[in-house]
This record gives structure tokens, C-alpha cells and sequence, in this order.
């Protein structure tokens, strides 16, 4: 199965992704975690992105096109994948549409989540990642600040620097000027899924499951 998971910054859709990779046995293709680890070990590509994704802002489609083709080119893609982050600019969908022809997948499943710009600034000012296992939870639902509740490390829980509250503003501006328009570029061209992200976690893990055809 080929799944774009679509949606402003902050919705849910890395928390949803991993639960469908998991569930389905496909890679989740993260284009921000692809990013975030090449400046942290300050690849080329990561010294190309650091600057921008410090900003909130987006890399070049030419750059996210080459990057997103050899991801989908690997071998561990080949039964399919859930894209996350991917694409964010009309181009972007269009690159990804002559990807697909040329790999000769069928056209994606879309899953659409929204939630209000209120919702989303609350979630990701409070967001935190654990560095030890990667898990996403929220200062809110946390017993001890200090203890991821995935794994159980202290002190690995951090605020990413692009959930910081200015750049979060910027984030949700490109959003509603760049990406927003990427749904009408997929309407009549793939299934979309609609569904309220601001429904609790695993309400909106069903409603996927159950747009999927899985249980
Ligand atoms: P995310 O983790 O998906 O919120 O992405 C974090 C940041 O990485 C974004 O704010 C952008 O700076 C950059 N980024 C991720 N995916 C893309 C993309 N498809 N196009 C351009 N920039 C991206």
C-alpha cells in the first residue's frame, strides 16, 4: 500500500505514521526526520537544509525531489510505504507523480487530517520527542516531565528547535500558503481520507484503520 499522510505541522501525522508502518509492516518515510538526521551528522544535504528548517521555512523542491526518489528507489520501499512530511509544494506532488509512474506504483491513498491552527500551536509548543526511542508525546499526558512513557529513559525527552513558538507561526503560514493546496492537486487522482485530527489519539487511529479496510 502507497499512503501520503497529509496535514499541517503538529496534526498528528507522525504519531499516526508509525502506528501504520507498525501495523502494516511499511516503512515510515519521514522527509523532516530525513532532514533532522542529516544536520545532525552535518551531511551535505544536512548543511544545504540546516539554515532553513532552523527557520521553519522550506528546502528546495529540486533538493526534496532527489532525496524522496532515492528513498523510493530503495528496496525497502518496494512493497510499499507511508509518507510523512512529503509532498509540501504543488511541484512537490507533481515530482512525486512521475516517481510513481516511473516505479510503476498505483496512486497513493491519501489520508487528510486537520485540525484548527489553535489546536495545532497548543500541541506543538508542548510536543517533545524522546532522543532514546524516537516516540512523540506531549508535556500535558506525561506522568514524570523527566521519563519518556515509551521507553522509561530520563532525561531524553527534547523540544524540537522548529517547535519553538515564532517558528511555529512561520511553519503554520507556509503551511496555509504552500501546502494546503496540495489536497486539490490530489482530488480525482487518488482515494483521500478525511479525518479529525483533533479527535483523541486512538479515535483517529481508527477511523484510519477503518478508511484502510484494516482492524
Ligand atoms: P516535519 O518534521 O515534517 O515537520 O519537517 C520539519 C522541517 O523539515 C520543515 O519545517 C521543513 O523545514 C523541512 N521539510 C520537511 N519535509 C519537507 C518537504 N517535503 N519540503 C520542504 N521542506 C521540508
Amino acid at each position: 500500500m502507497e499512503i501520503i499522510i497529509f496535514g499541517a505541522p503538529g496534526v498528528g501525522k507522525g504519531t499516526q505514521a508509525k502506528i501504520i508502518s507498525q501495523k502494516l509492516n511499511i516503512p515510515h518515510i519521514s522527509t523532516g526526520d530525513i532532514l533532522r538526521e542529516a544536520i545532525k551528522n552535518e551531511t551535505e544535504l544536512g548543511k544545504k537544509a540546516k539554515e532553513i528548517v532552523q527557520r521553519g521555512d522550506l528546502v528546495p523542491d529540486d533538493i526534496m525531489g532527489g532525496l524522496i526518489k532515492n528513498t523510493l528507489l530503495s528496496d525497502e520501499c518496494k512493497n510499499g510505504f507511508i509518507l510523512d512530511g512529503f509532498p509540501r509544494t504543488i511541484p512537490q506532488a507533481k515530482i512525486l507523480s512521475d516517481i510513481f509512474a516511473e516505479l510503476g506504483f498505483d496512486s497513493p491513498i491519501v489520508i487528510k487530517l486537520s485540525a484548527d491552527d489553535e489546536i495545532i500551536i497548543n500541541r506543538l509548543s508542548s510536543r517533545r520527542t524522546c532522543s532514546n526511542c524516537g516516540y512523540i508525546t506531549n508535556l500535558n499526558e506525561l506522568e514524570d516531565p523527566d521519563v519518556c512513557p515509551n521507553c522509561g529513559a530520563r532525561g531524553t525527552l527534547y523540544q524540537r528547535d522548529d517547535d519553538k513558538e515564532e517558528v511555529i507561526k512561520n511553519r503554520l503560514k507556509i503551511f496555509h500558503e504552500s501546502t494546503a493546496p496540495v489536497i486539490e492537486y490530489y482530488k480525482g487522482k487518488a482515494k483521500i481520507l478525511e479525518i479529525d485530527g483533533a479527535l483523541p489519539l486512538e479515535e483517529v487511529t481508527r477511523q484510519i484503520f477503518k478508511g484502510l479496510g484494516i482492524n
